[in-house]
């Protein structure tokens, strides 16, 4: 029961910011421009990216993913695109309402709201 609970809590969205998005997932996260609330979106690279191919070809040439991202300050509405090349690496990316951050300004944004607390510090970066 308590990890039933606890994954409701992911679900939901009311854990850690940092957490892992899992596998073949990936996080990204946006500020939006008429209200500066920081949200987060999963992108998964299987379920949510569509394929695109060109023509006589039966490989996809990209992928292609397009979100619309509604925060809980406002309900304007930030519309996200991102290309994909034949490996799923991010090649091009698109927003309109809002602007991307990264996971640490993101972080640091949610601590600043005071909406979420994290329960401990994120983890560090691969980054020496
Ligand atoms: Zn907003």
């Amino acid at each position: 029961m308590s990890l039933f609970s606890k994954l409701l809590g992911v679900l939901r969205g009311g854990s850690r910011p940092a957490e892992d998005a899992g596998r073949n997932a990936f996080w990204i996260y946006v500020r939006c421009d008429a209200c500066g609330e920081s949200i987060r979106v999963r992108v998964n690279r299987e379920h949510d990216l569509s394929a695109e191919f060109d023509e006589g070809s039966d490989a996809p040439a990209s992928f292609h993913v397009h979100k619309e991202i509604v925060g809980q300050n406002c309900f304007r509405r930030i519309q996200v695109d991102m290309t994909f090349d034949q490996q799923r690496r991010v090649t091009d990316q698109q927003i309109r309402g809002g602007t991307f951050l990264t996971s640490e300004a993101y972080v640091a944004a949610v601590a600043g709201q005071g909406a979420e607390k994290p329960e401990s510090p994120a983890p560090p970066s691969a980054s020496a």
